[in-house]
């Protein structure tokens, strides 16, 4: 997962992309970067770190131009190498180009040996290079750059949300199964284009709308610009955008993040009711589940564990050791919200089952008579190949189990998740819009490695063209 930035705008843009990716955060934590063109060239300034790390005012004032782009990043494809850091910049025949990307190209591998046995070179190991690749390929050969992204869109296989600065122009582009979210909005002073429309929020601007499935838009000094450039036969929105990785008060594809949550938690009740004195959210990913189960159940929603703020995701420890120990840092229960007490615990999803059976240790500790564990996804089944850091099979808890299984592996009184159907439902998009993948096994493109009997990728797919060079 990562999040990307892209604004244009009347004054200097570098306060405001770093508020934008500020907003961004929760999308990526292992490095920032923005880039802006000061009228002859691009200004850059990119590290490790978490936004407020990498950036100081000194360094922000540095970074002069009315237009940019930015990034923070958690890796899928490439190592944690200084080089991977975005965004990429470049220069091409007198171009200066910056480019940042949020998704995974399934046929990077590939693509990169076209280039190579051509003797290219690759100065890092991530898929976004790719992109800049093929971009320039096109430029070479007196393309445009609708000409080059409709290369990137016949070439490309995975999911790609762009945002390119090209010499002081702004463009962005969404793969045609728009599988990673990205909008845009509109501000005083100009245009942005996010990941997600809390970082319009962060600008006091107005979230316009998505960028299509297949979309390029391209901002230049006061105009914007749309252009359909592929069509999908059919979506291929990220479920899991909703489920965990989006922010609740981002909308994706007019929806309410916060609502769809919201929903889903009721649906979880009434596919399974149970009497209990307390419904508690393991925060803060759970709460609007929570929120949704209490409302229809009448259950009194109570916190029974608070979140050290100061804590990242427990996920990106590297080990599972370091994962179990953050576990018990990052979450404290309070006793007296528990002793004794039915509780409904509700959380977003079970992947591993480490947090899952750390928190039920934490409040059977705490004194809890019964621990009813419901969660806001149907249980994940497979690897993600297009983008969210999935582990491998044999990692996921529920790749080779049902529920009841899962429930006597984390200890729980009762479990349930929430079905498939309930939660396109709540989703509100048709389920052949969605990628369903790390459900079901079944994703919107051919995965090659993917063990799937069920070919359901689109015919689009299947006619991508597979040689650069034709
Ligand atoms: P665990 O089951 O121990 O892997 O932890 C699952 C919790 O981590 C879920 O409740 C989510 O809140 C969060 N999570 C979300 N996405 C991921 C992911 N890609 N890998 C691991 N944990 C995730």
């Amino acid at each position: 997962m990562c999040g990307i930035v892209g604004i244009r705008s009347t004054a200097d843009v570098s306060f405001s992309l770093y508020y934008a990716l500020y907003a961004l955060q929760h999308r990526g934590q292992e490095s920032a970067g923005i880039a802006t063109f000061n009228g002859s060239d691009l200004c850059k300034h990119k590290d490790y770190g978490l936004v407020y790390e990498v950036f100081s005012e000194q360094t922000l004032k540095s970074l002069e131009g009315n237009v940019g782009v930015g990034h923070v990043r958690y890796p899928t494809t490439g190592e944690n190498l200084p080089e991977n850091i975005q965004p990429f910049l470049f220069k091409f025949r007198g171009h200066v180009i910056a480019i940042a990307h949020n998704g995974n190209l399934v046929n990077y591998r590939e693509l990169r040996a076209q280039f190579e046995d051509r003797g290219q070179i690759f100065w890092s190991t991530s898929d976004t290079e790719i992109i800049s690749k093929i971009i320039t390929e096109s430029i070479r050969k007196g393309g445009s750059i609708e000409d080059a992204v409709k290369k990137c869109m016949a070439l490309l296989k995975g999911s790609y949300s762009v945002v390119m600065l090209f010499d002081g122009d702004l463009y962005a582009f969404r793969d045609p199964h728009g599988i990673r979210p990205l909008c845009f909005g509109r501000t005083d002073e100009g245009y942005i284009v996010a990941s997600e429309s809390v970082a319009v929020d962060a600008l006091n601007g107005r979230y316009e709308r998505d960028v299509n499935p297949g979309e390029m838009i391209h901002i230049t000094g006061d105009e914007i610009r749309f252009k359909q450039i592929a069509v999908a036969p059919q979506k291929g929105h990220c479920v899991f955008e909703y489920i965990y990785f989006a922010r609740a008060d981002s909308y994706i594809d007019g929806a309410l993040v916060y609502d769809v949550r919201r929903k889903i938690g009721a649906k979880i009740f009434e596919e399974s009711p149970v009497q209990a004195d307390a419904v508690c959210t393991v925060p803060d990913s759970g709460t609007a589940y929570a929120v949704g189960f209490s409302e229809i159940s009448s259950i009194p929603f109570m916190e029974c564990l608070i979140k050290n703020r100061y804590m990242g995701r427990t996920f990106i420890m590297p080990t599972q050791k370091k994962r179990e120990n953050a576990v018990r840092i990052k979450l404290n229960p309070i006793p007296d919200h528990i002793r004794d007490k039915s509780i409904v615990l509700v959380d977003d999803s079970i992947v591993r089952g480490t947090t899952s059976r750390r928190i039920i240790e934490t409040v059977q500790g705490a004194g809890a008579r019964e621990i009813h564990m419901r969660i806001g996804s149907p249980i994940i089944k497979a690897p993600c190949y297009l983008g969210v850091d999935m582990p491998t099979r044999a990692e996921l808890i529920g790749s080779d189990k049902d529920a009841e299984e899962v429930r006597k592996s984390i200890n729980a009184t009762s479990l349930h998740y929430v079905s498939i159907e309930s939660m396109v439902n709540a989703i509100g998009l048709s389920e052949h819009d969605l990628c369903l993948g790390c459900l079901t096994g079944c994703y919107p493109i051919e995965i090659r490695d993917e063990r799937s009997d069920n070919r359901c990728f689109s015919m689009v797919d299947r006619d991508v063209q597979t040689s650069l060079f034709e």
